[in-house]
């Protein structure tokens, strides 16, 4: 289902400079979410367009903009370094610039990066799966579009050119977060969309 996604529409990877850096999980575990570390300020697009439906400052998500792709999936764009470039009711296309790359909300204090989640519905609230989409893969569609960016740029990819899925991912990224909410085990109060 991915493949004829990303066969069918012209996503671009949602950080800019992304390349080499690796998709985790949200909290590690759950996939219908990523967080996505990069430098305070690095642009952060629509990876495809759509229409925004709410954008703003919650006390978890920081600034965030939500938006129905395209492609019928949900988006939760959250932790923008700054107040959104875009309104709802806005019709945006791909790579529209939507805010740097922060640390707002509840990852104020630990390291900037995007919270992306992408669904059927994105879970509200706080918890492991807040800000997370429903019944979808975002972090296997995200994968494909940073290698479909990749082949594009002449960067060499493993011989059948496929990602590999292997969970054994979940280990390295804690090692990407080493402070602030995204390394909170389960359970903890501060739990929350970061
Ligand atoms: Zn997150």
């Amino acid at each position: 289902m991915i493949d004829r996604l990303i066969g069918r529409y012209g996503y671009v990877f949602p950080v800019c400079g992304f390349a080499k850096r690796t998709l985790v999980p949200h909290w590690g575990e759950v996939r219908g979410g990523s967080d996505l570390f990069a430098p305070s300020g690095t642009p952060v697009v629509a990876m495809i367009g759509g229409l925004v439906d709410a954008v703003g400052f919650g006390h978890i998500s920081g600034n965030y903009v939500s938006m129905v792709g395209d492609d019928g999936l949900d988006y939760w764009y959250a932790h923008g370094d700054r107040p959104p470039s875009v309104s709802v009711g806005d019709v945006i296309e791909t790579g529209c610039y939507l805010f740097g790359v922060g640390a707002t909300g509840n990852a104020d204090g630990g390291p900037p990066h995007l919270h992306l989640g992408i669904g059927y519905g994105i879970a509200a609230g706080d918890g492991p799966a807040g800000g997370c989409g429903h019944h979808f893969d975002a972090v296997l569609l995200l994968q494909r579009v940073l290698e479909s960016a990749s082949m594009q740029a002449a960067i060499q990819l493993g011989s059948d050119g496929r990602p590999s899925q292997s969970p054994a991912v979940t280990g390295k990224e804690r090692g990407a977060a080493p402070s602030g909410e995204e390394g909170v085990p389960e359970g903890s109060a501060l739990s929350s969309t970061d």
